[in-house]
């Protein structure tokens, strides 16, 4: 596919960066930026930062960064012509049909699967309003109609052929809904319905889709739950039920993370709105990094039986490991959400968010828990265990009261734990001193880097930036200083840019620069460049930045010419030799 330059310029100025990222993440205004928890590292404060003004986005933390376009790629995990393509769909760009003709029967494919997933759920829909004994169930749960609505439950009539009916009637495909996960081939190659007699949980996913769907008997019969399989357009471990719901909610302090659907519904049913399901137990990184875009603070409460218990460690290790504050929800023995909310009510759940327990608390309780006082080698080892935890605390305050409430309670002296919490640490700080040898080592080959802080590329940033937004003011500065002043490499690509799009009499806006650079590693250093503020006292600096560029050139000239008068001075040619030296002494009276 070949986009145009004018196309592209069409598909980037109608999508508007900060409308296109939210839809991905929180953000929060702060000044002339949205910041927000960057989706592409582990971080707990918010290093990612979007400008309107510059349609740009950068990372402060990882540094990844550049237009609307690139964030598409990374976090759709899409190339440049893909992103365009989706982007382009986004703000209704027709953009011609030469698409490869694999990429459109893939397109093709999935679309037509969601079309099943829509009817299905419709369908699904209108059966559960006619089934009274369905409606009954769901009553008796304690769902209103409302909640019923909101979630789009259904029911699957108990019949083996009552969705394949329909599928044949609307033409839709029999085939296309085996691959959907709608209908299953018997041993005859015939078609029958996957899901029969069961109340129906639509999977929507975070653009308002119906992906998957889940369906639970009403009786006691096996299996309890019945989940559409892997489909094309569904994978379990990329998403989360009820996201799509609580994604919206405005200054999100918290998530909170159940087991079952049922649990989710529940507790939005009772006013706890901020509830998603993790579909299974088995929790993945793709969820964590999901769920990390929206809130930062990640609350578990899963089941308090031993599945659940161990589900809730791997959970908290991988969120941990994603940059998330974890919190987890003890729910008393026995108890799911579902059960605890419609037993005890809403201000007690809430009673249960307030004391969530921290990481730290949560894995000395474990500990603790196996822990048999009587033994005096499993109390030792709990402290061993204890002080590998407090070694990662920094506040003193802290440490000093998880010492005090343990060392009562394993009658072992408070100095002893101390003792024991001192050569954790010791052993901890060898291990990091070896990091940081290895960490200089490489920060040799950063040479560039250290380059960086020069005055002279900070006058060649400034100026780059001063021609964003403002026409004749680049065309003065560029009329003043050529690209190849610049002498940075991407500096000057990025000034041959500016010139280009003087010359033709264009916007000069960054987004439109960075698509111009082939690259991406070019890009990253671009979207870097522009994340710059000018402020006034810039402007009026900007005879100064002028002159750094020309010191910088003439300083170049010199050496140049330098060499060339000892090259003619060695093959006896003085004359020339000494017309390069008066040359070299105008420069040298330019020079401050
Ligand atoms: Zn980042």
């Amino acid at each position: 596919m070949f986009f145009s330059e004018e196309l592209i310029s069409e598909i980037i100025e109608k999508n508007d960066i900060v409308d296109i990222v939210s839809q991905y993440m929180n953000l929060k205004k702060r000044g002339k930026n949205h910041i927000g928890l960057c989706p592409f590292h582990s971080e707990k404060t918010p290093s990612f930062s979007v400008s309107q003004d510059k349609q740009l986005f950068y990372c402060f933390g990882c540094s990844e960064g550049g237009n609307v376009s690139t964030f598409i790629q990374k976090i759709e995990k899409m190339t440049y012509p893909e992103s365009l393509r989706f982007l382009a769909e986004k703000a209704g760009i027709e953009i011609g049909d030469d698409v490869s003709k694999e990429d459109l029967e893939k397109a093709k494919k999935k679309q037509n699967l969601l079309r099943i997933n829509k009817e299905a759920a419709k369908f699904f829909y209108k059966n559960l309003h006619v089934n009274t004994e369905a409606m009954e169930y769901l009553y008796s749960r304690g769902l209103s109609l409302e909640t019923i609505k909101k979630f789009g439950l259904g029911f699957s009539q108990n019949s083996w052929d009552s969705f394949k009916r329909l599928v044949i009637a609307r033409g839709l495909g029999e085939e296309s809904a085996s691959s959907a996960g709608l209908l299953v081939k018997n041993n005859n190659e015939r078609y029958y319905d996957r899901f029969r007699n069961r109340i129906m949980f639509p999977i929507i996913d975070l653009k308002g889709n119906v992906i998957a769907f889940g369906g639970r008997v009403m009786d006691d019969s096996k299996p309890k739950y019945l989940n559409s399989p892997d489909t094309p357009i569904y994978n379990k471990g990329f998403n989360i039920y009820s996201l799509n719901l609580v994604k919206g909610i405005q200054n999100l302090k918290n998530i909170i993370v159940v087991e079952g659907y049922m649990d989710a519904i529940s507790l939005h049913q009772y006013g706890i709105s901020n509830a998603v399901a993790s579909l299974g137990t088995a929790f993945t990184e793709h969820q964590a990094r999901l769920l990390k875009r929206y809130a930062n603070e990640i609350i578990i409460a899963y089941d308090s039986d031993t599945a659940g218990q161990s589900a809730t460690l791997k959970g908290l290790s991988i969120l941990e490991k994603e940059g998330c504050n974890v919190k987890v929800l003890r729910l008393p023995r026995g108890k799911d959400p579902d059960e605890f909310i419609r037993r005890e009510g809403l201000e007690p759940f809430k009673k249960l968010i307030e004391n969530s327990m921290s990481l730290i608390e949560y894995k000395i309780f474990n500990f603790r828990k196996s822990i048999n006082l009587d033994d005096i080698q499993q109390r030792v080892k709990f402290i061993k265990q204890l002080a590998n935890v407090l070694q990662g605390i920094d506040s003193p305050a802290e440490i000093d009261a998880y010492i005090k409430k343990y060392s009562k309670e394993m009658q072992i002296s408070e100095e002893a734990i101390y003792e024991e919490l001192n050569r954790t640490k010791k052993r901890h700080t060898n291990g990091n001193n070896r990091h940081n040898i290895l960490d200089s080592s490489s920060d040799i080959n950063k040479v560039e880097g250290k380059r960086a802080i020069s005055g002279e590329q900070i006058a060649e940033k400034k100026l780059i930036n001063m021609c964003i937004q403002d026409k004749s003011r680049a065309e003065n500065i560029l009329n003043r200083v050529a690209p190849d002043y610049f002498s940075f490499s991407i500096h000057q690509r990025v000034a041959e840019i500016i010139n280009l799009k003087i010359k033709e009499g264009k916007l000069i806006s960054a987004g439109e620069i960075i698509i111009h650079l082939e690259n991406e590693e070019e890009r990253k250093k671009a979207a870097e460049i522009f994340n710059i503020e000018i402020t006034n006292h810039d402007l009026e600096l900007m005879d100064s930045y002028i002159d750094k560029l020309w010191q910088a050139r003439i300083h170049k000239k010199i050496e140049e010419l330098t060499k060339k008068m000892n090259e003619y001075y060695e093959i006896g040619d003085r004359d020339r030799s000494n017309e390069i030296f008066k040359e070299i002494m105008d420069l040298q009276k330019k020079k401050k």
